[in-house]
């Protein structure tokens, strides 16, 4: 009987990936694998272990999720051992929810190994908690992917006026109107915030700012990267720590 992994890859540093994950990436039959932060971790596999990439290019699915699905399920008719590889951690928009559903649907046994998430990772290796005593009581992960501008935005924007942390993903393409629209909301000119590109890995950089300015500060930066919007960013000033 063959068993799908929904595994998380963590966010780059290879030290960061599970022991679970570890261990079914050397007995895998097949990878299913996206972009990944860090492709040594496909150094690990048995020998005869294939590969299917249907990642992302530029922003771009190389393949429609309904059709990753399905890659999933007919490699799940032929192999003992599937794992879908994700960067960070399967559930944390990663689709992971997606996959397992069609699976339930086919009769497909599979199981979900979380991976350390990009967003909180990320801002430890750039020195910055995602909380701090004082600080900030909360933190929200929100998809950067919906332009703020969108009629009907299932983000509640206006919620963002307190000082709890906002780490945003895939949204280094809207950053300039993520920024525009909290000002718009009510943060300030001069409210910190931070873009951390390839986070853990030795290109790890860090750009800190405001919201006023991280725009001009953080262009041209490459992708993979986050936005963190917080008055903890200004912790990074004594917590950082990772220095290649
Ligand atoms: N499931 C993943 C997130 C998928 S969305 C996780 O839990 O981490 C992809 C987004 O994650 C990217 O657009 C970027 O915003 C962020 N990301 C992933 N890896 C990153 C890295 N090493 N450095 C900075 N941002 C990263």
């Amino acid at each position: 009987m063959s068993r799908v992994y929904l595994t998380g890859a963590g966010p780059g540093d290879i030290e960061l990936l599970t022991m679970k994950a570890h261990r079914v990436i050397t007995e895998a039959d097949v990878i299913i694998y996206d972009r990944l932060a860090n492709p040594e971790i496909l150094e690990m596999t048995k020998d005869g272990c294939e590969f299917v990439y249907v990642g992302k290019e530029d922003g771009r699915h190389t393949l429609p999720q309904e059709e990753i699905n399905e890659v999933i399920y007919q490699n799940a008719l032929k192999h003992n051992v599937v794992v879908r590889l994700k960067g960070g951690d399967p559930f944390v928009f990663g689709r992971g929810g997606e996959e397992g559903a069609y699976l339930h649907e086919r009769g497909v046994k599979f199981e979900i190994i979380p991976g350390i998430t990009s967003a909180v990772s990320v801002p430890a290796y750039a020195g910055i908690p995602v909380t701090h005593r004082g600080i900030a009581v909360s933190f929200r992960v929100v998809t950067g992917h919906e332009s703020p501008n969108k009629k009907e935005s299932q983000i509640a924007w206006e919620n963002f006026k307190t000082d709890d942390t906002i780490v945003f993903l895939m949204g280094l393409h809207n950053l300039s109107k993520i920024s525009s629209k909290l000002i718009e909301v009510g943060k300030p000119e001069d409210y910190p915030c931070a873009v951390i590109s390839r986070g853990t890995t030795k290109d790890q950089s860090v750009v800190v700012g405001t919201l006023g300015d991280i725009v001009q500060k953080a262009e041209g930066v490459p992708t993979p990267a986050l936005i963190i919007v917080g008055k903890v960013v200004t912790l990074r000033k004594q917590l950082d720590w990772f220095h290649h």
